[in-house]
């Protein structure tokens, strides 16, 4: 793969995760309704089959403009935006890691964590089995960056990142009863604070505030904007004709000081900051000041 040219090297790492994109859409979907993972993929409005060109990830979907070509629903978008996500996670990795075990283990991580965020983000939920493959992996993330030189002062300094970042989500869990962060959030900061070691966890933690309110404050300001646009879309797109009950903009969808959010989003941003670009608050704060 290295004798190839670097465009290319990056083309065939960047379809090849629009593919794995494509077939954690069909599990993640499978796994919510139950069913096998075996037959074929069909439309979840009318049921039709759909043909290979449906099914090539992202172009299918601008091309058919986000609807079913026989019954003219809207498909998510997030079967469009969870297949670009993990191209740009087999890209950045590459880019990062080459084809090295880190690299893999760091993708495996990656795919556990987006769909966290995806399931979190529809269900407000955070499956244990996903929790444990992230666990799994951050094991083996630590034998493998810390097998050669080891020394039971890092491993320590690696645990207790992990209680410590445990206990602020637990903290707020508990005071909160679970208003503000569910328990499933405080158990994902175990293997992440475990991972990133006392330095990276303290800037995590941080960071994941930060991100939270940048963009809870986005969504909190523009619903006005958000209604706009939608109505603007829908009208475009002609949603509102051929598919009316989808397209209706609800009000009551838009986030409010009470809303329930979804917080595994936000830290799955700050953990991608701090493993994939080392972002250090304190260099951050210290930038700033
Ligand atoms: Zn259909």
């Amino acid at each position: 793969m290295d004798l190839l040219p670097l465009w290319y090297q990056y083309s065939i790492i960047f379809v090849f995760g629009l593919l794995i994109g494509s077939f954690l859409n069909v599990v993640l979907y499978r796994y919510h309704t139950g069913r096998s993972l075996s037959g074929s993929s069909h439309c979840l409005s009318c049921g039709t089959s759909l043909r290979w060109f449906e099914l090539v990830p992202l172009f299918s979907y601008v091309a058919l403009r986000g609807r079913c070509r026989t019954c003219g629903c809207t498909v998510p978008v997030r079967y469009f935006l969870l297949e670009l996500a993990t191209a740009l996670l087999f890209w950045v990795v590459y880019m990062q890691f080459g084809m090295s075990l880190l690299g893999l283990l760091t993708v495996a991580l990656g795919i556990a964590l987006l769909m966290i965020t995806v399931y979190d983000l529809y269900h407000m939920v955070i499956p244990n089995e996903l929790v444990i493959a992230v666990s799994v992996c951050a094991v083996l993330y630590v034998a493998l960056t810390q097998y050669e030189y080891f020394s039971w002062m890092d491993l320590l300094g690696n645990v207790l990142a992990a209680v410590g970042a445990f206990s602020v989500f637990g903290g707020l869990w508990l005071v909160s009863k679970g208003r503000w962060i569910g328990f499933g959030d405080a158990k994902l900061v175990l293997p992440l604070g475990f991972i990133l070691g006392p330095v990276g966890a303290f800037s995590f933690v941080i960071l994941s505030f930060w991100v939270g309110a940048a963009i809870s404050i986005v969504l909190l300001c523009a619903p006005r904007v958000y209604h706009t646009v939608t109505l603007v879309w829908s009208a475009t797109t002609n949603l509102l004709r051929t598919c009316p009950q989808q397209s209706i903009v609800k009000y009551n969808r838009y986030l409010t000081m009470k809303s329930e959010v979804p917080f595994a989003p936000f830290m799955v941003i700050a953990f991608a900051l701090v493993y994939l670009w080392d972002i250090q608050v304190l260099e951050l704060m210290m930038a700033i000041l």
